[in-house]
């Protein structure tokens, strides 16, 4: 089977080539794609991306994948809920992956779908190489990641000339999916200029404090952004001495990006441009 090596490939060569891997294989199995769906705005997500979805015969996909992106799976797709949310697993990663493998023996065409990017803290590495291990076809679909849109729909741009030449993304819940534990908020906080957490809402307290240990001002200020690039977006912005007491008095929620540095000042003048008016939003709802 041929891997695809463009992406920039029109949407009906894209079609065509999915099924024409499948018509040609001789071998018994199908592939799996890894799919990135990006943070939510389906006008975010990948014409390839899309093209998978129409022509899947399955589809596993995650808690985080929005509606109108599951509105592009075609009818005749078996459609299966793979989601993981703190506290409600509700497929054992082992279990997902046995699932795909039973799927790619059964199928052509398996796409297993991710909010925002499969391989950024989506476990993507870990569900391709056991696929890779079992001799299934496997291919990567990157997607726009939440570490970057949200803050880009909240007026944030991560880097900026006058005020961050560097980013760094980190997992904010040490545990979640085995992450190596242990990160070094030291280290982080005098590496990188801008720091991007996921999945940071419910250690808010201890990372905020590491990062004060670690050098950073007590005035550093920092946004959360809740379900970023979809009609509910919400934001809160602090300082990393107030944000946890914030937190608490409005009771903000994950799922959430973090974003911390001098860029997040930034939100006030360029989130009157926001892109998150609702329109492509409105306009992708509905496929016809
Ligand atoms: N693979 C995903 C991240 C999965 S980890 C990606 O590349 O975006 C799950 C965490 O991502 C959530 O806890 C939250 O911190 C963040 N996240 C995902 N989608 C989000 C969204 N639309 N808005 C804000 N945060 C989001």
């Amino acid at each position: 089977m041929t891997a695809y090596t463009s992406s920039n490939d029109a949407q009906s060569n894209v079609q065509n080539k999915i099924q024409g891997d499948a018509q040609v294989s001789a071998q018994p199995l199908g592939k799996v794609y890894l799919v990135g769906a990006g943070p939510g705005d389906p006008g975010l997500m990948t014409v390839k991306a899309k093209s998978l979805l129409e022509c899947a015969d399955v589809v596993v996909y995650d808690a985080l994948v929005s509606e109108p992106i599951l509105n592009w799976i075609s009818p005749q797709a078996e459609r299966i809920y793979a989601g993981k949310r703190r506290g409600r697993h509700s497929l054992s990663q082992s279990e997902i992956t046995g699932l795909l493998l039973k799927k790619a023996h059964e199928h052509a065409v398996v796409v297993r779908l991710k909010g925002g990017d499969p391989f950024v803290f989506g476990r993507g590495g870990e569900e391709m190489n056991d696929l890779l291990l079992a001799g299934v076809s496997v291919e990567v679909v990157p997607g726009i990641t939440a570490g970057i849109a949200a803050p880009a729909y909240a007026g944030i741009p991560v880097t900026h000339r006058g005020y961050s030449s560097s980013v760094i993304f980190v997992t904010g819940h040490e545990s979640a999916g085995k992450y190596r534990p242990d990160v070094n908020w030291d280290a982080i906080a005098k590496a990188s200029e801008t720091i991007v957490v996921y999945m940071g809402v419910h250690n808010l307290q201890n990372i905020t404090q590491a990062l004060i240990a670690a050098g950073l001002d007590e005035q550093t200020p920092i946004a959360l952004i809740r379900w970023g690039t979809r009609p509910e977006q919400s934001k809160l912005i602090g300082t990393l001495a107030g944000i946890v007491a914030q937190v608490e008095t409005t009771g903000f929620e994950a799922p959430a990006i973090a974003v911390i540095g001098k860029v997040v000042n930034l939100h006030s003048r360029l989130s009157s441009v926001s892109p998150i008016q609702n329109e492509h939003w409105l306009m992708t709802q509905h496929p016809s």
